[in-house]
């Protein structure tokens, strides 16, 4: 006995498939996304039951998802053999709205069809969308441990209503049947499907399969006929099956099963660089917002570092459908070099770019991924010098095999990155003390950039009260500079300021662990106890003596100087030029002028 009824979609669903079949969709390919995910779903959903009923899983315990065509009935297939459905849940789950993102999206609709047909293309809406490219929709399936007499047909062209009926299914699982309009004949075409699942379902850990094809010459006609006498050939079914996508996602798998080379090679898909990263962090992350995040940082910077509107190299997957690149609210400007993927288990499928500006959980995973970085730039910086000396003992120290692997890697990467990183000062406040503490300068005791501002205190003076520094254009600007003169007489150390953010960021940094940095070229340079009583004196004096000097000085330089004073931070050369404290330093100022302000 065939029940057959029609049934009328809910109200919401009615008015979404309205819009689906009505607008027009620059991005009609998400449809093989959505249902592909959704195939996957259904395994998982099987794999999970199956835990406690193995039963479920009868004699295919494989799950897979097939996708087929044909070209002569114009239709395309996707099989799975997850958990199936059985009548009453198709009627439940394919003929309302049970998801809250799609609940969601509809209140953000505006009426205005073009304007929510852009919407729409930006969501995806689920089993729905396979109405952006099919008039009719025929699903078969049969729910795991119903029998085989229990399946169910359901079929619509998607307007008002649907039909469904019990029908015979062997195989469990769901077949979802696009009769296609003719306006996607392009996908039946097996060059076409796989270009498209591999955009969007790579990393979809199921396999899935299609059939392979293989090149066939059309039929000998007439060997004397000018091109070859032949038909027109073309590709054939073979019966053979391959498995199209990775089916790895490779960040899902643990730890410990994953090489060196393996975590390298995926670095390269999904970066496009052809060299390996410095280093990588893959971590779970449990608690109110649940993710995965595998993070690399890159051993070269592209030649577009530059440029900040240039997109993240983040990639974001909810359960392991890839949803979108380039996913800036995940990660800060300043980190923009960091490629890797982040797989959330709390953002719905049909998250737009919108909503991820707004969404709490994408905060607490940019947050914790920013962390994630910084702490494996931490660990980077700890292991970059390894003291391989012999102890007193005579006896090498240890050194972790992996501790070595890092060694000159923090310097290798604060060449390429370190003055983007800089701009975490004036962009991130929440981490500025950390970022402080990952910066490297050169300094009148080293011409490399390796010295941080801890390096730095750890060897300041006996009374030395600031951390002294100096900006300018190249290295050779700044080691000459006159205003270095005192500091090199006594002794103190002066970091050499010359990458053209510097000055930028120092405007966010006012002190390292308590300790105020200061310029060399602002204001009159107090080196309080370190200046010795004798020197003060001479000063004072000279001060004096000279003070008719000065008034002259003053008076021809009026327009050009604000003070004209004597100072003791010259050594040899007879006159500098200096800031007011609060002024702007000559070489910020130097910088607005080149940029035109
Ligand atoms: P979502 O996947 O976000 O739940 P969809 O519109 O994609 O929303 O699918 C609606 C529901 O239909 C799913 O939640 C699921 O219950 C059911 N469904 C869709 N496709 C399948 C399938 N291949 N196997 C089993 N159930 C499915
Ligand atoms: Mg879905």
């Amino acid at each position: 006995m065939s029940t057959k009824q029609t049934l009328s979609f809910q109200a919401e669903v009615a008015q979404l498939l309205h819009l689906v079949t009505h607008s027009l969709y620059s991005n009609q390919e998400i449809f093989l996304r959505e249902l592909i995910s959704n195939a996957s779903d259904a395994c998982d959903k099987l794999r999970f039951e199956g835990l406690n009923n193995s039963a479920l899983f009868e004699d295919a315990p494989n799950l897979e998802v097939r996708v087929t065509f044909d070209k002569a009935a114009k239709t395309l297939t996707i099989t799975d053999n997850g958990i199936g459905m059985s009548q009453q849940e198709a009627i439940d789950h394919l003929g309302t709205i049970a998801k809250s993102g799609t609940k969601d999206f509809m209140g953000r609709l505006s009426g205005d069809q073009k304007q929510d047909a852009q919407l729409i293309g930006q969501f995806g809406v689920g089993f729905y969308s396979g109405f952006i490219v099919a008039d009719k929709i025929t699903v078969e399936s049969r729910r795991a441990g119903l029998t085989a007499e229990e399946g169910v047909r359901w079929i619509s062209g998607g307007t008002g209503d649907f039909e469904v009926e019990t029908i015979t299914r062997a195989q469990r699982g769901t077949s979802i049947i696009l009769h296609l309009r003719d306006d996607a004949e392009e996908y039946l075409n097996a060059w076409k499907l796989k270009q498209v699942i591999a955009k969007y379902s790579d990393h979809i850990s199921l396999p899935i399969l299609m059939e392979k094809e293989e090149w066939k010459d059309g039929e000998l006609i007439n060997p004397n006929d000018e091109n070859g006498g032949r038909q027109p050939g073309g590709m054939v079914k073979t019966g053979e099956w391959e498995t199209i996508n990775k089916a790895s996602a490779l960040w899902t798998r643990p730890k410990k099963d994953i090489t060196e080379e393996q975590y390298a090679e995926f670095y390269k898909t999904i970066s496009h660089d052809h060299e390996a990263p410095l280093t990588w962090a893959h971590n779970r992350v449990e608690g109110n917002t649940e993710y995965t995040q595998l993070l690399y940082i890159p051993a070269k910077a592209p030649f577009d570092l530059w440029n900040r509107d240039k997109k993240a190299g983040v990639k974001l997957y909810v359960k392991r459908v890839f949803i979108m690149d380039d996913a800036e609210a995940l990660m800060p400007t300043y980190l923009r070099f960091v490629k890797g993927v982040i797989d959330s288990a709390d953002l719905p499928l049909n998250v737009s770019r919108e909503l991820l500006q707004e969404s709490r959980d994408v905060r607490a995973i940019r947050e914790g991924s920013t962390k994630r970085v910084l702490s494996m730039l931490e660990d980077l910086a700890k292991h970059d010098k390894h003291d391989t000396a012999a102890n007193a003992d005579g006896v090498t120290d240890v050194v972790d095999a992996d501790d070595k692997a890092k060694e000159g890697k923090y310097t290798q990467f604060y060449s390429e990155f370190g003055a983007v990183l800089k701009e975490g000062l004036g962009e991130d406040f929440g981490n500025r003390e950390r970022l402080a503490k990952l910066l490297r300068f050169a300094s009148t005791t080293s011409d490399a950039v390796t010295v941080g501002f801890a390096d730095y205190k750890a060897r300041m003076k006996e009374g030395q009260e600031a951390i002294y520094y100096i900006t300018a254009d190249t290295l050779a600007a700044a080691k000459n500079s006159p205003q270095l003169e005192v500091f090199k007489k006594k002794g103190i150390e002066v970091l050499l300021m010359t990458d053209r953010v510097d000055e930028w960021a120092l405007n966010y940094l006012h002190e390292f662990d308590g300790t105020p940095l200061q310029s060399v070229a602002k204001g009159a340079v107090d080196l309080g106890t370190l200046q010795d009583e004798a020197e003060k004196k001479a000063a004072e004096e000279a001060a004096e003596a000279f003070k008719p000097v000065l008034a002259k000085l003053k008076e021809a330089l009026k327009d050009k100087a604000e003070d004209v004073r004597v100072t003791t931070r010259l050594v040899d050369s007879p006159a500098c030029l200096v800031v007011q404290d609060d002024g702007m330093s000559t070489q910020l100022a130097r910088m607005l002028k080149q940029a035109g302000q």
